[in-house]
């Protein structure tokens, strides 16, 4: 059962989770401020709900998890949200990171390969009111109708780059994505140069569940 209360506690809860997180050197006061707003507790069973402002990860069901929050904000800072970013995330999982994005501003569409997280967070979504573009599919082919994007923000960890997401990127886009094999992943910064080229920048190492599907794990 998900719970629906956001108490003075849970508030309080959240600004000790933002001054973890400036310590832990997140440093891009737009994504504390979000992390501030958005109630995870209440993205997450209720059974979890007083642990829901400890940085880690959780299970949401289906074997996933909602990431741990240094990871959402680290990504989430890769990302330079601008407001009307056009962004796409793979792994919408509980919606947490999606509504990290939404709060920041962006025109989000997010795609989820498995169906009852899809549903539960699609009902989720309209019962607090997150406005989001939300698929069901195999995220990893990324979601041409939709496309280009500024942003796409990858919340799984891939075996490689899939090749769909570099080309839905705009000119001056920015993919963040987890690459490496099923036990660590390095995160990567891809950057679209004007003249098409992609720049690739490596960063540090993470651990998520794997991104299944065409252009990934099979
Ligand atoms: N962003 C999520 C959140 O805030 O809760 C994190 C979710 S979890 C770390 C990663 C998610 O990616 C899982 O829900 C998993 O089902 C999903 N996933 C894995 N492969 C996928 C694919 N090819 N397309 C879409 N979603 C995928």
């Amino acid at each position: 059962m998900l719970s629906d209360k956001d108490t003075y506690k849970d508030k309080g809860a959240r600004r000790l989770l933002v001054k973890e997180l400036r310590e832990k050197g997140i440093v891009d006061e737009h994504v504390l401020q979000a992390i501030g707003k958005v109630p995870r507790h209440l993205f997450i069973h209720n059974d979890f709900r007083h642990h829901a402002y400890l940085d880690k990860a959780f299970p949401i069901g289906e074997g996933q998890t909602i990431s741990q929050p240094y990871t959402v904000a680290y990504q989430t800072q890769l990302l330079h949200v601008e407001k009307g970013d056009c962004i796409l995330e793979i792994g919408t999982g509980s919606g947490y990171q999606a509504a990290i994005l939404i709060e920041m501003g962006a025109k989000l569409t997010s795609i989820e390969r498995q169906e009852k997280l899809f549903v539960k967070t699609s009902s989720f979504f309209k019962k607090m009111g997150y406005h989001a573009n939300l698929i069901l599919g195999d995220g990893s082919n990324g979601s041409p109708e939709n496309a280009p994007f500024d942003k796409i923000i990858v919340t799984a960890g891939a075996p490689k780059v899939p090749e769909s997401l570099v080309n839905q990127l705009k000119i001056g886009g920015i993919l963040i994505i987890p690459v490496g094999d099923n036990k660590t992943q390095t995160m990567h910064t891809l950057i679209k140069k004007t003249d098409g080229s992609i720049e690739d920048i490596a960063m540090d190492v993470f651990r998520f569940v794997p991104l299944i599907g065409n252009q990934a794990w099979q």
